[in-house]
C-alpha cells in the first residue's frame, strides 16, 4: 500500500461493496427492493421497512450540499498541508447523504444547496475516496 498520512476508512463487510465501487469510480448504495429506499451506511436491513431483499445500484454522482464546515485547524498531522477546507454532507439525487470533501474551488465559494458532482482521489492503491465539485 502507498503511503498516506491521513486516516482511512474501516472497511467492513457491509462496506466492501461501496468501498469497491469507489476503486472503480462507482459511487454504489444499496437499494431495498421492497419499498425502494436507498441507503448510507449500508445495513443487512432497511431502515425505512426492515426489508433483507437489497440490491447494490450505482448512483449517477450528483447531488447537492446539504450543509458543510470549513475547517481551518488540523485535527490530524496529515490534513496541516490542507488548511482551510471543506467536510461537507453531500444528499445525492438517489436520496443518501455522504460526508466528504469539497474540492475544486475556494471554501468561499461553498454553500447549502449547491449543485456538485463526484470527482475520485485515487489516495493509495488499495483506496479512492468520492469528493465532489461544484458543478459549472
Ligand atoms: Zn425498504
Amino acid at each position: 500500500m502507498t503511503m498516506y498520512a491521513k486516516p482511512i476508512p474501516k472497511i467492513n463487510e457491509d462496506s466492501r461493496p461501496f468501498w469497491g465501487g469507489c476503486k472503480v469510480h462507482e459511487l454504489r448504495f444499496q437499494k431495498c427492493n421492497q419499498c425502494g429506499h436507498v441507503r448510507w451506511p449500508p445495513a443487512i436491513i432497511c431502515p425505512e421497512c426492515h426489508g433483507k431483499d437489497t440490491v447494490w445500484i450505482t448512483a449517477a454522482g450528483h447531488g447537492r450540499v446539504y450543509t458543510y464546515v470549513v475547517y481551518h485547524i488540523a485535527y490530524h498531522p496529515g490534513f496541516k498541508g490542507e488548511l482551510p477546507y471543506v467536510v461537507a454532507v453531500v444528499e445525492l439525487h438517489e436520496g443518501p447523504r455522504i460526508f466528504t470533501n469539497i474540492i475544486g474551488c475556494s471554501t468561499e465559494e461553498v454553500y447549502c444547496d449547491m449543485a456538485v458532482e463526484v470527482v475520485w482521489d485515487d489516495v493509495t492503491t488499495e483506496l479512492t475516496l468520492p469528493k465532489f465539485r461544484p458543478v459549472k
